[in-house]
């Protein structure tokens, strides 16, 4: 199922969503759309990048940060040392690699708490 468009009145009030099936490629398939009653919506869009108002204006200027395919602002650092531009501030997962998945965030959790233990201890017992 994919949605279409928001129905309102002619207040432009909410009363419905506009929806159609999809066929195996998600393209919407002429001659099903119906519409489901509604008076609220929410827009659940995804993750679209960290906030640019918050600790990244904070350093900005000190912190290196590139745009990803999707328009995103995220954070440079490599996925072997995790380390940023900025000395003892390390960044993994979604803010790293942009929007992704729970099992990456999680394998870059794991290896930057590794490059992290090595880079102020000297050495790390932690699995990469
Ligand atoms: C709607 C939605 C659905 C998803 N569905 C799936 C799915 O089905 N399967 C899947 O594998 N992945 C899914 N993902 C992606 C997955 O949630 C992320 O890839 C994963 O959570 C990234 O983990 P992270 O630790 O890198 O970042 P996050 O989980 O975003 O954690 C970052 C944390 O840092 C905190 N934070 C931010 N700024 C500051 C600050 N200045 N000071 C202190 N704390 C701060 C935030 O509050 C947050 O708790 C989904 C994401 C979204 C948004």
């Amino acid at each position: 199922m994919a949605t279409l468009e928001f129905v309102g009145d002619e207040d432009g009030v909410l009363t419905g969503v506009k929806c159609c099936q999809v066929d195996e490629r998600r393209k919407p398939i002429a001659g099903t759309e119906f519409i489901i009653k509604a008076d609220l919506a929410f827009i659940a869009i995804g993750f679209s990048g960290p906030f640019t108002d918050s600790i990244l204006k904070e350093l900005d200027g000190k912190l290196t940060l590139n745009t990803d395919r999707r328009g995103s602002t995220n954070v440079v650092a490599n996925d072997r040392d995790y380390k940023t531009s900025i000395d003892k501030l390390w960044a993994a997962g979604d803010v790293r690699r942009g929007q992704s998945l729970v099992v990456w965030a999680i394998r870059e959790g794991r290896q930057a708490a590794r490059a992290i233990d090595e880079a102020l201890m000297g050495s790390s017992v932690l699995p990469r």
